[in-house]
């Protein structure tokens, strides 16, 4: 299983990122989360990456094609993945393209969880409260989503074209978004092998 959740911030992607790996038995690379940990090392490439977090500013597509790359190569080799949040613009979609062709382990399917914006913002300022996340405030989080449907949503049809795009309403309690892809997984060929 090699699977995409393209998702806006606060559409429950690393949720249903863990469960789908749970249940597929693949690894959940959560970029933000892999992003977040470079951060935090405090070398000089960590500090950049945080200063873009914390604007919530997409970070350069080479530091997170150089910070993901590894991780992603290892699972599709490892049997697959659950990619929560990588690629999220054109050209981190066709440099993963290229590698993938190149290795054999091309993406079977992208899951992509939409909701309205104002539910997304509610669920954000909700996390806010118990993650503590410092990009979890209200300006941010409206610039977030400017972001994603600037640069992130034109990998909607990027997909669709490619005819691998799956839509699932993430306005929905998480037990019924899981059963919802799941559902969706199950029509796949691929897995009905
Ligand atoms: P997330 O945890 O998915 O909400 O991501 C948090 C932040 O990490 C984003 O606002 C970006 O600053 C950065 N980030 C995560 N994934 C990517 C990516 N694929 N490309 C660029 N920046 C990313």
């Amino acid at each position: 299983m090699k699977l995409l959740l393209l998702a806006p911030p606060g559409a429950g992607k690393g949720t249903q990122g863990e469960r789908l790996a749970a249940r597929y038995g693949v690894q959940h690379i959560a970029a933000g989360d892999l992003l977040r940990a470079e951060a935090q090392a405090g070398t000089g490439a960590g500090r950049d990456i945080a200063a873009y977090q914390a604007r919530g500013d997409l970070v350069p597509d080479q530091i997170v094609l150089d910070a993901l790359t590894p991780a992603v190569v290892e699972a599709a080799e490892g049997g697959g993945y659950i990619l929560d949040g990588f690629p999220r613009t054109l050209p981190q979609a066709s440099a993963a393209a290229e590698l993938a062709a190149r290795l054999g382990v091309a993406l079977d399917v992208v899951v992509y969880l939409y909701a309205p914006e104002e539910v997304l913002t509610r669920r954000l300022l909700d996390r806010a409260s118990q993650a503590g996340r410092a990009d979890d405030v209200a300006d941010v989080i409206r610039h977030r989503h400017r972001v994603f449907a600037e640069t992130t949503g034109p990998l909607v049809d990027y997909y669709t074209e490619r005819g691998i795009l799956v839509a699932v309403d993430a306005d929905q309690p998480p037990d019924s978004v899981t059963a919802d892809i799941q559902a969706r997984l199950e029509l796949l060929p691929f897995l009905a092998n």
